[in-house]
């Protein structure tokens, strides 16, 4: 535990208080922090909405929320009575300069009682039209003016193309230093996705492998059983190429592709991120016909029930052309990836709901086996499990048990289940905690955020052109289009199956 934090008194502000994200997530996370012993001495928690609530009224809400989505499930009388004094509501609207006053007012308020500065966190749970006003207004009220001890979140999505993602750094730089601007994405502050970090650069055996020598293709897939559900108002101006493929996933690429950094420190882990953004090939119209592919789900059955298309969803304008499923070939030119593809694929009413990323490595470049002995062989691979289940996998060739010799492929786990007997904390505890830190490490820099929405722009500006003339074009319940398995077909691969507890 960090004395440090531990004396630092410490208030969040969270605007969108009232909303979904603080209710399943961000609540869930303070309190879990609390439970162990991660919050300061001092530390508030205020909620900030439209919505009439008065301190109390809040605290009922927010006991409702844990109770529902804590991974700890329902709270102790006796912690919760410790916990819940702490949490204060502020109604606001966020365009009502005014307003901010009230924070002001309140931070010094819990200052005097506390008799210390506090570090003030800042985070936007709201909409992303909010972002600049909220900035904006902070900076008016005279709340953003001690650099040392403010800091603010920024939720996704972080812009909705190069040039809004470039405004929107530009403005949080003119009143923000970069030190103090945690951009989120919450993969990062997954377990099993600071994990790989771990893996690649605490053990000399991979090293030498990790390379276009040894490496034939990388995949990387976050696939979702759920349909659009309430989130199409969002949903429709995004598409799955914005709302997973520019973010999430090349984040994951940039943990498989960088280079061993010098130290895990925030700037060197972040400056080797971005030099694989920097080394991503660009595409041009004709590379965005042949590497990126994309789809929209029809109507169909879900494990017994019967769904609707993406046009058929309540609200949903039935000729959009929005994209439920996106798949794209990568490479990374420099002198590790050359040549080797990184095919990424993620999309909604898909058969399973996992996120995994497998490595396969090269045939052997002899086989001395006869082909009867090697019929169920198959190239190593390494697969990393990162929801729901959390493994690393790598799949070796053995002989079977027998007088004959076959052979057969078998795996050897690390299963943080089998592994550890504490629960691994959710994404949004470590994140917290890292804000509360000063470490940004797991955070998105501004050149990160630029440099990935530069890499996807072609594909984003081609697909607003042509409108798809095939949609919809996967039905619930499968692995998306059949584009998709011509991108990886045409190259001689197939997509893996997803590994499902334990089972492949
Ligand atoms: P939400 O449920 O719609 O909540 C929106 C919040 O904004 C509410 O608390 C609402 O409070 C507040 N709000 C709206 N207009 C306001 C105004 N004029 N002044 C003050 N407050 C206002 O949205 P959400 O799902 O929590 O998402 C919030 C942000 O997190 C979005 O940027 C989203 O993309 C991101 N995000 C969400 C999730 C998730 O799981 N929900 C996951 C990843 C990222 P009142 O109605 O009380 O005003």
């Amino acid at each position: 535990m960090d004395a440090l934090l531990k004396s630092q008194p410490t208030v969040f502000v969270i605007f969108g208080g009232t909303g979904d994200l603080n209710a399943r997530k961000l609540a869930p996370a303070l309190y879990n922090l609390y439970l162990e012993g991660w919050m300061p001495d001092h530390f508030a928690f205020i909620g900030t909405g439209r919505t009439k609530l008065t301190d109390n009224d809040f605290r009922v809400r927010v006991t409702g929320d844990v109770n529902k989505f804590s991974r700890s499930g329902q709270v102790k009388d006796e912690q919760w009575q410790s916990f819940a004094p702490n949490i204060y509501y502020q109604p606001a609207d966020v365009q009502d300069a005014e307003t901010y006053k009230e924070f002001g007012k309140k931070i010094k308020a819990l200052e005097k009682e506390w008799k210390a500065p506090a570090n003030v966190i800042y985070y936007l749970a709201v909409a992303p039209n909010f972002f600049p006003i909220i900035a904006e207004n902070l900076a008016k009220a005279g709340l953003t003016e001690d650099a040392g001890c403010t800091r603010i979140v920024i939720e996704k999505p972080f812009g909705h193309d190069l040039a809004s993602a470039k405004e929107l750094n530009l403005l949080l730089g003119r009143i923000f230093q970069e030190k103090q601007i945690y951009r989120i994405d919450h993969y990062l502050g997954k377990e099993t996705v600071q994990n790989i970090m771990a893996f690649r650069f605490a053990n000399a055996i991979m090293e030498p492998l990790w390379n276009r020598n040894s490496i034939e293709h990388v995949q990387i897939s976050v696939t979702e059983q759920l349909g659009v559900g309430d989130r199409l108002g969002y949903y429709d101006g995004s598409g799955a190429l914005r709302d997973m493929i520019q973010n999430h996933l090349l984040q994951l690429l940039c943990i498989v592709a960088m280079e061993p950094p010098v130290s895990f420190s925030a700037e060197e882990v972040r400056n080797r991120k971005v030099d694989v953004l920097r080394a991503m090939r660009r595409f041009t119209p004709d590379t965005v016909r042949e590497q990126a592919v994309r789809g929209q789900y029809a109507s169909g059955w879900m494990e017994g029930q019967q769904v609707p298309g993406y046009r058929e969803e309540p609200g949903a304008n039935p000729h959009s052309n929005t994209e439920t499923f996106a798949a794209v070939k990568f490479f990374v030119d420099n002198w590790r990836w050359q040549g080797v593809p990184f095919y990424l694929r993620t999309g909604k009413r898909l058969h399973r709901s996992a996120s995994v990323i497998t490595i396969q490595f090269k045939d052997v470049p002899h086989l001395i086996f006869s082909p009867e002995t090697a019929e169920t062989m198959r190239q190593n691979r390494l697969v990393i499990s990162i929801q729901p289940e959390m493994s690393i996998r790598l799949q070796v060739q053995a002989k079977r048990p027998g007088v004959d010799m076959m052979l057969n492929t078998v795996d050897m786990v690390f299963d943080y289940k089998g592994t550890y007997q504490s629960e691994a904390p959710e994404a949004y505890e470590t994140l917290l905690l890292d804000v509360m830190l000063g470490d940004q490490t797991l955070f998105m820099r501004a050149d990160q955020v630029e440099e990935a929405w530069d890499l996807v722009m072609p594909i984003l500006t081609s697909w607003q052109t042509r409108t798809s003339q095939n949609f919809p074009n996967y039905s619930a319940d499968s692995w998306g289009p059949e584009d998709a398995e011509a991108l990886v077909a045409k190259d001689g691969f197939h997509w893996f199956t997803l590994p499902l507890n334990g089972k492949k």
